[in-house]
């Protein structure tokens, strides 16, 4: 499988200033290396025009940074699969830290998002990762195992390996400018890995991705630790200078 070199803008960027990031973006990596795929996830207003921006350019995706388990109805300042795709989007995120812990969103919800915008066709990057408080504690394993175990509940077995990837962000890292080390970025990759290959049939292949504080000083490191398949990025991918060293790293 290719590495999967996601950015994540969060609540950045009007549609123009998307329009002209990913243009920077694709101007700055062209086709991207054959071992690499290039996934970003804009807020949900600009991912029509980051999607026209990428045209039918290969190797570049767009999704959404979050997704409601239903088709349609009265819910309020959600989206669904349908309106994703209907604006060019193949992906969806789930349980990002920030929903998790800012918006409050429970395992269990995360866990129907991610299995039904499985099951409309999008592709998923499931987040997981334990707070400074949790490692602290000795809770790692169990917290992971916790998350994956309800993330996944609803996922087939038999998930293609191309149509979900998770994502491990440690909270303690994402945004803050501490990067977990390479023991622990190994450590905790090992875990997943193991808990994967327990709960899915795909488990040894699916790709994993390291998130938090990702930079293009450290990512060449990161990705070239054993069991990690990608990155997702935030605040360095929010500029096409900084992002477009990062795929190329
Ligand atoms: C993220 O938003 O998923 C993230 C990892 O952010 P940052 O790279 O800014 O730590």
């Amino acid at each position: 499988m290719k590495k999967l070199m996601a950015a994540n803008w969060k609540m950045y960027k009007t549609r123009e200033e998307a329009a002209m990031t990913i243009a920077a973006l694709m101007l700055a990596v062209g086709m991207p290396p054959a071992d690499r795929e290039v996934l970003v996830f804009p807020p949900f207003t600009a991912i029509e025009c980051v999607s026209a921006g990428i045209g039918d350019a290969d190797g570049y995706a767009v999704g959404g940074q979050d997704v409601y388990p239903a088709a349609e109805g009265a819910f309020t300042g959600e989206i669904s699969p349908a309106m994703l795709k209907d604006a060019g989007a193949t992906w969806a995120l789930t349980g990002h830290s920030e929903r998790r812990h800012v918006l409050g969103e429970s395992d269990e919800l995360v866990g129907r998002k991610t299995a039904f915008a499985l099951e409309q066709g999008l592709h998923v990057v499931l987040c997981i990762g334990e707070t400074l408080q949790e490692r602290e504690a000795g809770q790692l394993a169990a917290v992971l195992a916790r998350q994956l175990e309800t993330g996944l509940a609803g996922v087939p077995k038999d998930v293609a390996v191309a149509n979900l990837a998770i994502a491990y962000e440690p909270v303690w890292a994402i945004g803050t400018g501490k990067v977990a080390g390479p023991a622990e970025i190994l450590d905790a990759h090992a875990t997943v890995r193991r808990q994967l290959q327990q709960l899915l049939a795909t488990g040894s292949e699916l790709r994993i991705l390291y998130g938090g504080s990702v930079k293009p000083e450290n990512t060449a490191e990161i990705i070239s630790l054993d069991n990690v398949d990608g990155v997702l990025v935030g605040g360095a991918s929010l500029q096409a200078e900084s992002f477009s060293r990062i795929v190329l790293a």
